[in-house]
């Protein structure tokens, strides 16, 4: 039987019944990059151990906005809108740490695009620092896809998310659309339920977008386990189970706080297909 015969018998439906996903019939359709903030690390040993001692980087903070058939993703929320009204940004209370500044506001990249936060479907969080999770109650409608462990983990300062927030809490890895196209993975280490996400776009190719469980490429090649993740054993192994991922989906790793690599990279309203 020739494949021109097969297709129109093999619809979607029946490959996806048969156990096949294939990335061409994946309904992701854009990405966006979007600025989130910007600053200056202090000491990036703090990231490294050992490496780089005293010495200062420029770090970026995106958020990526993703557009499937089955509705919009955000992944990530990036540091708080009020940060954008602050003429000196804000300065971390420990110079080693980042002084963040946010030139434009999340929610007025949203509305460039013409986006509401209503619009959205899923906010996808990779982890429950301030500098992610800074714009969590602008989307008050959408489904929050966090990790069981993170959003159970015990805050001095109180739960990290408003009890009413609708929430799929995971536990492990999580196929957003159902159809393999956009995947969380479980990367836990830096904090207890980090999550990284797999996107397969159609003409881009699969990219695994990092969260913090790498913060810049020396990082990544160093295999450096920062000072404050809170498990070592556990970020060296999910930084394996990337690496394994990149190989198997011939995947690109964007590395989310990486300014040397966001420069290289097109921001919205510039987007990827
Ligand atoms: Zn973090």
């Amino acid at each position: 039987m020739t494949r021109t015969r097969l297709a129109p018998i093999l619809t979607a439906a029946t490959l996806a019944a048969l156990g096949f996903a294939p990335a061409a019939n994946a309904a992701v359709e854009r990405l966006y990059i979007l600025n989130c903030g910007e600053g200056v690390a202090g000491d990036i040993s703090r990231w490294s151990p050992g490496v780089n001692v005293g010495k200062s980087m420029d770090f970026v903070d995106n958020c990526y906005l993703i557009k499937h058939s089955q509705g919009w993703l955000l992944w990530d929320t990036g540091l708080a809108d009020a940060i954008a009204a602050m003429p000196e940004g804000q300065r971390p209370a420990d110079p080693r740490m980042t002084h963040w500044r946010r030139p434009k506001t999340l929610a007025a990249q949203l509305g460039d695009l013409g986006v509401k936060p209503a619009d959205i479907k899923f906010v996808a969080i990779s982890h429950t620092h301030p500098d992610h999770v800074g714009n969590v109650t602008m989307f008050p409608q959408s489904t929050l896809l966090v990790q069981k462990a993170e959003y159970e983990w015990p805050s001095p300062v109180g739960p990290r998310f408003k009890p009413e927030h609708p929430v799929l809490k995971l536990s492990g890895d999580h196929d957003v659309f159902g159809d393999g196209s956009v995947m969380i993975i479980s990367t836990p280490g830096h904090t207890p339920g980090h999550q990284s996400l797999l996107v397969k776009l159609p003409k881009t190719g699969a990219l695994l977008l990092s969260g913090d469980a790498v913060h810049f490429k020396s990082n990544w090649d160093n295999r450096g386990v920062p000072e404050g993740n809170t498990d070592k054993a556990q970020t060296t192994a999910s930084m394996q189970r990337m690496a394994d991922i990149l190989a198997k989906e011939k995947a690109q790793l964007w590395i989310n706080h990486d300014k040397a690599q966001r420069d290289t990279l097109k921001l919205s309203p510039e987007f990827y297909e």
